[in-house]
Parts: structure tokens; sequence; C-alpha cells
């Protein structure tokens, strides 16, 4: 169970609609698509942008609580089964497809992008984006990057990872590092 202190901490961060801590509530979040995995968070947070996320994890680092980021949790390792307890991350907000910029080929997409939605934008503009795992319907990019989840396609175009070209990622002290970008090679100074 959250400390009060914290729980005020995070619900200023992300408001009360999106910070879930009570039981039946948090037994939702308590598996993922493994079998005979389960634990239960202390409380489930839902950002909804990088500002967010930072300031949620230096909270869990200041008060040593795990993070388990969750997008759909159809992860068959146990991934998001929050085995220590602690903050679920989940990232249903974080759902958008921010850009598609046809001249150089690339997306920028939040983490809670679901895959099939990807894939229908891009063809609408006679694009093609191959990774296709059976989930699709509802996994999220965020969880496809982290698993390099791939499909049938898989075998004649690549995974997840040969489409990554660019991340922000924020660090467990609340930093933001972006890598990559969207050529095939860049430096930043
Ligand atoms: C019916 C079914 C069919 C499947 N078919 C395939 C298939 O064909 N090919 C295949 O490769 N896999 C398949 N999988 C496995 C699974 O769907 C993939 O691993 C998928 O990529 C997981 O996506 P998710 O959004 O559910 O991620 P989750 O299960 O929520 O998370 C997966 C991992 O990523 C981490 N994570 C999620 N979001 C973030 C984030 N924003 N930042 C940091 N870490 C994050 C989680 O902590 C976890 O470790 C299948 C699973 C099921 C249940």
């Amino acid at each position: 169970m959250l400390k009060e202190s914290v729980k005020e901490k995070l619900t200023k961060i992300v408001g009360e609609n999106h910070l879930l801590d009570r039981k039946d509530q948090l037994l939702v979040y308590s598996y993922d698509a493994t079998p005979n995995f389960q634990a239960m968070p202390d409380a489930v947070v839902k950002p909804g942008c990088t500002i967010e996320i930072q300031e949620i994890v230096k909270v869990a680092n200041e008060e040593k609580l795990p993070i388990a980021p969750r997008g759909s949790g159809t992860n068959l390792c146990a991934g998001t089964t929050p085995t220590a307890g602690g903050i679920v991350l989940l990232f249903t907000r974080m759902d958008q497809i921010l850009e598609i910029e046809e001249d150089n080929l690339t997306v920028t997409v939040q983490p809670g992008a679901v895959t099939l939605d990807l894939i229908n934008k891009v063809e609408e503009k006679g694009l093609f984006y191959p990774p296709d795992p059976s989930s699709m319907k509802i996994s999220t990019i965020g969880g496809n990057i982290n698993e390099g989840t791939g499909g049938l396609r898989g075998l004649k175009y690549g995974v997840t990872r040969d489409y990554v070209l660019g991340l922000e990622t924020v660090l467990p002290n609340g930093e933001v590092i972006r890598t990559g970008g969207k050529h095939k090679r860049c430096s930043r100074v």
C-alpha cells in the first residue's frame, strides 16, 4: 500500500483520475499474459506526457518504489508483473500517432499507440509498417520495442527493432535522453 504522502505527491502529478490504488483496481494489473505470475502493485499511475513520467520516476526513486511500465500487458515473460510491488506505469493515455512524414518515411508515436492503429494509419497513405505480431490489435509500440516483437512478415521484412530510428527515454533519475533521430544517420551536438 502507498504511504499517504506518496499518494499525494503522485496525485498532484497526474490528477486523481489517473491514479488507481483500490484493491479491485490493482488486481487487474497484478498479472499479464504470462501464466503463473501474479503480484499486487501498490498503485497504478497513468502519465499523460513525458514531464509527468519524469516527475513520477523522481518520486519513485526518492521512495525506492520499483516501477513496472505497462502497455497492454500481452507480453509472455512477466515483464509487467510487479513482482516487487511498487508502481505500474500504464501508458494507455499516451496512445497518439503524432506525425507521419511521408517524405522521409518516418512516424512519430507515443509509446501507448496500438500497433494495428499505426499499421492502418500508414496504410491509408499507401505506406507499409511491417511488424505484425498476432497481438497487434491491442499491443502497443512501447511494448513492441521492449520485446523486439515481430510476426510472420518479420521473415521477409524484419521485426520492430529494425524500424526504430530514435527514442525519447526517461532515465531512472528522471533525466530525459534522446537517441537517434528521423534519419538513418544523424549527429547531435
Ligand atoms: C495472443 C498473443 C499473441 C502474441 N503474438 C505475438 C507475436 O506474433 N509476435 C511477438 O513477438 N509477440 C507476440 N506476443 C507477445 C506480446 O504481444 C508482445 O510482446 C507485445 O509486443 C507486447 O506489447 P504490450 O503493449 O502488450 O506490452 P506489455 O506486455 O505491456 O509490455 C512488454 C514489456 O515492455 C515494457 N514496456 C511497455 N511499455 C513500455 C514503455 N512505454 N516504456 C518502457 N517499457 C515499456 C514492459 O515493462 C514489459 O517489460 C503475443 C502475445 C499474446 C498474448
